[in-house]
């Protein structure tokens, strides 16, 4: 791998919080990527929600296939800009490790229950999933990652929460950038999420063709498909035009950031950190048809009838299971329990209030639905 000087690289890596010899035959962040691959957090993002909850259909994205399209779309840009592809990959897969059940209507949901404790933010939880709650190694708490892959991870925070987590947090308080890989990776989520969710909001028969013929992305890239095959069925048209959405964004977030690179001669990572301004980005215009894209989507995809009735539902099953445990923390298994008890002896409610929201977000969607009838349909005897 040919790296620009630009790129993040071992050799300038702020390293681990607790040290280890350097992997024989892997790089650090591969390692990183490898440790995010086997950790349960990452098993469990098979069974949650993206927009659809995960018993509505087979075919929908989960956060683990967003999270590997996130992926791939981040090393096909990371390779010909030459940045730490192994980095950029490691980012992608770990960035929604902290997400709850249910998408984000479980976390405004968790983020409700605790407003009085310190709030609830999925971005800052990934953070904590590799850096505290992944319980299994001999010499350390959470994965140990690279500070890189770290920073990459928490893509927003509160300034308090900034405050707290000291060295990752820095960034947020002194309006500094993260490395360009971090920086990618957060691009490639948004342009996986846009693609996908009208892929599966059209195929759950939210969308039409019809209504997405207002955004003028799409409109211009369906009309190409349609011109060039009047032939295709449904599916096809979907899928045509879809990827050509991705290659345009993609290509687009390429030449862009090549172009910024080049102006701006970054000669290594720090002085990427030091920029007022992200250097991957998309071009204004590009940027402006996306943020339209994603207006559309969030007025008719995620505000539609039937994703808020479930979403509604959702979020009375994450605050009944959070008040639940919190009255009661010893409804909660006897390990997440005990970190109750060691919260609350550290930190009054607030500290017992954390466990709880570890327990609650860590749950896949299909866990949180059966701890909810265990917990509160009495017919249920286990
Ligand atoms: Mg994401």
């Amino acid at each position: 791998m040919i790296l620009a000087p630009y790129a993040a690289t071992e050799a300038r890596s702020r390293g681990r919080r607790h040290p280890e010899p350097r992997p024989d035959y892997r790089s650090e962040y591969q390692r990183d990527r490898d440790r995010i691959i086997h950790s349960s957090a990452f098993r469990r993002l098979e069974y949650k929600t993206q927009v659809f909850v995960n018993h509505e259909g087979d075919l929908f994205r989960t956060r683990l296939t967003h999270s590997l399209e996130v992926a791939q779309i981040a090393r096909t840009i990371a390779r010909n800009l030459g940045l730490n592809e192994e980095l950029a990959e490691a980012i992608s897969l770990a960035h929604d490790l902290g997400h709850t059940p249910f998408g984000h209507a479980g976390q405004d949901a968790l983020n409700e229950c605790m407003r009085e404790y310190g709030g609830f933010e999925h971005n800052a939880q990934s953070l904590r999933v590799v850096d505290q709650l992944e319980d299994k190694y001999a010499e350390f708490r959470g994965l140990n990652l690279t500070f890189e892959t770290r920073e990459g991870i928490l893509k927003h925070c509160s300034e308090r929460r900034a405050r707290e987590l000291g060295d990752v947090g820095e960034r947020f308080l002194k309006k500094r950038q993260p490395s360009l890989e971090a920086q990618l990776a957060n691009l490639a989520d948004e342009i996986a999420y846009n693609n996908h969710d009208i892929d599966d909001g059209i195929r759950a028969g939210l969308l039409t063709f019809e209504q997405l013929a207002e955004v003028p992305l799409v409109a211009r890239h369906l009309e190409l498909v349609r011109k060039a095959y009047p032939q295709l069925t449904p599916k096809q048209l979907r899928h045509e035009t879809v990827r050509r959405l991705i290659n345009t964004l993609v290509t687009d977030l390429t030449e862009t950031s090549r172009h910024n690179l080049e102006q701006a001669r970054p000669a290594q990572v720090d002085e990427v950190r030091a920029q007022a301004g992200p250097l991957v980005a998309f071009s204004e215009a590009i940027r402006a048809e996306a943020s339209a894209l994603k207006r559309f989507l969030f007025e008719h995809l995620y505000r539609h009838h039937r994703v808020y009735r479930m979403n509604r539902k959702a979020q009375r099953v994450i605050k009944d299971l959070f008040e639940a445990f919190f009255q009661d923390p010893r409804l909660m298994p006897p390990e997440n329990w005990d970190a109750a008890r060691a919260g609350h002896a550290q930190g009054g409610d607030a500290g017992k209030a954390v466990t709880v929201a570890d327990y609650v977000a860590g749950m896949t969607d299909r866990f949180a639905l059966d701890e909810y009838e265990r917990l509160f349909d009495p017919r249920r005897l286990r």
